[in-house]
C-alpha cells in the first residue's frame, strides 16, 4: 500500500482516503479536508456579510444625502440634455453638456409642471 503525505499536517496516509487540495496544491488527509472546507465555508460567510454591510452602509448614506440635497431644492435639469444631477453649490452650467442658463432646479420644474396641468 503506497502512502503519501498530507499537504496540510504532514502526516502519511493511504492515497485513496487522501482528496486534493482546494488550492490545487497537492492531497490532504480526509481530516485536513474537513477543517480547510470549513475554515473556507466561514471565510467566504464573513466575506458575505463584510460586503452586505458595505452595500447597506453606502446605500444609507447615499439616500440620507439624496433626501438631504432634495430638501434642499437643489436637484436641477438641464433643458438641453436633460441630464438631472444634485448639487449644494450654484450652478450655471450643465456638468454634463456645459450648456449655459439652461438648467432649472427641478422644484421649479415641478411648480412649472403643476402650473401647466392646472391651466388645462
Ligand atoms: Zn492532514
Ligand atoms: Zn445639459
Amino acid at each position: 500500500m503506497e502512502n503519501v503525505k498530507c499537504n496540510r499536517c504532514g502526516k502519511a496516509y493511504a492515497i485513496r482516503s487522501m482528496s486534493q487540495d482546494l488550492s490545487g496544491k497537492g492531497l490532504v488527509c480526509e481530516e485536513c479536508f474537513q477543517i480547510i472546507n470549513k475554515v473556507r465555508a466561514d471565510a467566504d460567510r464573513l466575506i458575505e456579510r463584510k460586503i452586505m454591510n458595505v452595500e447597506k452602509s453606502t446605500g444609507d448614506k447615499r439616500s440620507a444625502e439624496h433626501a438631504r440635497l432634495q430638501r434642499e431644492g437643489r436637484e436641477y435639469m438641464c433643458r438641453n440634455c436633460n441630464y438631472k444631477f444634485f448639487t449644494t453649490l450654484q450652478v450655471k452650467r450643465c456638468p454634463y453638456c456645459s450648456d449655459e442658463n439652461r438648467l432649472t432646479s427641478m422644484n421649479d420644474l415641478v411648480k412649472e409642471i403643476d402650473d401647466i396641468i392646472r391651466s388645462r
